[in-house]
Parts: structure tokens; C-alpha cells; sequence
């Protein structure tokens, strides 16, 4: 076997210049797969970090900005990216946004974002992705979800609401592919640490009452059994065993990265 088994193939990943979706971006261009890179923000920083990610890799890695929150810009940024690299043979979604609000006092606007970023924008890259997989006659759809998406928290109603929504798309998606050597999944991780998490720490800690250290130890990891964050590299490791064959039937389903929370 190859050290670089993703050799040839085109991987997207949404909201990827921070985070889960950067460690996911490095673990496919790592395996040889070419990435596109992506956020709304089209900074400089940006390109820098696509250039610099791949002169680290030696593949071939593109800043492509789109914003997630706008269904018409979704569908754009996978006709960008295929045009750009030829086709499309990875897409991972994984752009998304939080906030923490008791339901009464959610702003509406908020509610609508998190549904938009975190749920809809699946829908809209993946409708375009597909046909362009079948094209192919190969594919690999990796929703990120979250435990979330499986168990629910107070505070966090739309951010439930959408995680659990990706869960019945990542279903819906693996049947229509069925047969078809494409294959769609969810992963489902418990908190790790990334600028995400950090930002939710103030916020959390003024519902509970409670000083840092306290939210991170009995209010984050208190359902993580395990009691550390899950990295950013085993979320990245996790995504590249689903797109090797060795999960060409592994479909329709959900991987929990989550320390053993939902298993309580
Ligand atoms: P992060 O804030 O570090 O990264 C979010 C990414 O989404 C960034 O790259 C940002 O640029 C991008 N993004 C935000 N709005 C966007 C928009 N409108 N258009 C395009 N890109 C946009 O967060 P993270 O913790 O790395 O989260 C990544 C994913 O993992 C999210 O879907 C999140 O729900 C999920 N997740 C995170 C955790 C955790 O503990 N960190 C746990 C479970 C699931």
C-alpha cells in the first residue's frame, strides 16, 4: 500500500481554513488527495495558508472562498472546484457555527444561520457533488455532524436541530448512491478543542455560573467519559479511513470521535 493513497483524487472540504476542517484538509492532502480549501472570508491569510499547506503535503491545494450561508454560493464553490481540479471525488461537509441561547430568547436570525451554515449547505454541495461522482463512478461524502447530532444539550436548539438534520441527510444521501461505489457517512465528534469550542467557553460559563475550568471539566467534558478533547488529527485520521476502500461498504452510518459520550 501506498503512503499516499488519496494519489488522484479531489477532495473539497467546506469551512477549512480553522479547525476540524483544517486538520481534515492536511490528513487528505497528507494521503496525496488535491483540496480545496474553503471560508467565506477571502483574506489573504487564506491563500497564504492553502500555498503553505501545500508546499508541507506536496499536493496540490486551492483557496476557493464561498460563503455556506448562501445556498446559490454552495452550489458555486463545487462548480469552482471541479472546473479548477477536474471533477470532484471527496466532499466533506464540514463548515459550522454555533450559539448558546435558551429557545425563548434565540435571535431568529441566528437560528436561520446555524440551519443555513450547518445543515443546508450539505444539501446544496452535495446535490451538485453527486452527479459529478456518478460521473466518475467513485465517491466519498463525509458529513461532519456532531455527538449533537445524536444526543441533545440545553442552550444549543438549532445547533441540534441542524447536526441531527445532517445525521438523516447523510441516510438519505447513502441510499440514492447506493450501488454506485459512492458512499456517504457522518462523523460525530464530542468536543474538540478548536477556535468553536473556545469561542462558546465565555457564553457557557455565564448560563452555568461557572469560572472556566469548571465549564471545561463538569460542563464540556462532563458526558466525555474519556475526559480529554478528541484532535483535530484523529478527526482528520477518521475521515481518510472513510474515503480508503476499506470502507467502500461502509454507508449511510455515523462514526462517533467522542471519548465514549454517547455511549452513556
Ligand atoms: P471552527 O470555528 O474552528 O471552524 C469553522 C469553519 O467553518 C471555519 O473554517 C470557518 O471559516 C468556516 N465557516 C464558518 N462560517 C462559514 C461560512 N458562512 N461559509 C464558509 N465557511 C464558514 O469550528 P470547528 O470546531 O473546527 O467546527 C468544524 C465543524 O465541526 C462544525 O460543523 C462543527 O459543528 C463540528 N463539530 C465541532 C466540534 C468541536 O468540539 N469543535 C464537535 C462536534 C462537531
Amino acid at each position: 500500500m501506498t503512503d499516499r493513497p488519496l494519489s488522484g483524487k479531489i477532495a473539497l472540504v467546506t469551512g477549512s481554513n480553522s479547525g476540524i476542517g483544517l486538520g481534515i484538509a492536511r490528513s487528505l492532502a497528507a494521503r496525496g488527495a488535491a483540496v480545496a480549501l474553503n471560508s467565506f472570508t477571502d483574506r489573504k491569510e487564506d491563500h497564504d495558508l492553502a500555498a503553505s499547506l501545500a508546499a508541507e503535503t506536496g499536493s496540490d491545494v486551492r483557496y476557493i472562498p464561498a460563503d455556506m450561508s448562501d445556498g446559490a454560493d454552495c452550489r458555486r464553490y463545487v462548480e469552482k472546484a471541479a472546473e479548477a481540479f477536474g471533477g470532484v471525488d471527496i466532499l466533506v461537509n464540514n463548515a459550522g457555527i454555533q450559539h448558546v441561547s435558551p429557545i425563548p430568547d434565540f435571535p431568529v436570525a441566528m437560528w436561520d444561520r446555524i440551519i443555513a451554515i450547518n445543515l443546508n449547505s450539505a444539501f446544496h454541495t452535495t446535490a451538485i457533488a453527486l452527479p459529478m461522482m456518478r460521473a466518475k463512478g467513485w465517491g466519498r461524502i463525509v458529513n461532519i455532524a456532531s455527538a449533537h447530532g445524536l444526543t441533545a444539550s440545553p442552550f444549543k436548539s438549532a445547533y441540534v436541530a441542524a447536526k441531527h438534520g445532517i445525521v438523516g441527510l447523510t441516510k438519505v444521501t447513502a441510499l440514492e448512491a447506493a450501488g454506485q461505489h459512492i458512499t456517504c457517512n457522518a462523523i460525530c465528534p464530542g468536543y474538540v478543542l478548536t477556535p468553536l469550542v473556545e469561542a462558546q467557553i465565555p457564553a457557557t460559563m455565564k448560563e452555568y455560573g461557572k469560572d472556566r475550568e469548571t465549564v471545561i471539566r463538569d460542563v464540556m467534558l462532563a458526558r466525555q467519559p474519556s475526559k480529554e478533547f478528541a484532535t483535530v488529527e484523529q478527526i482528520g485520521g477518521t475521515v481518510a479511513f472513510l474515503c480508503s476502500e476499506d470502507a467502500a461498504q461502509v454507508t449511510g452510518t455515523t462514526i462517533s470521535v467522542d471519548g465514549g459520550w454517547t455511549a452513556l
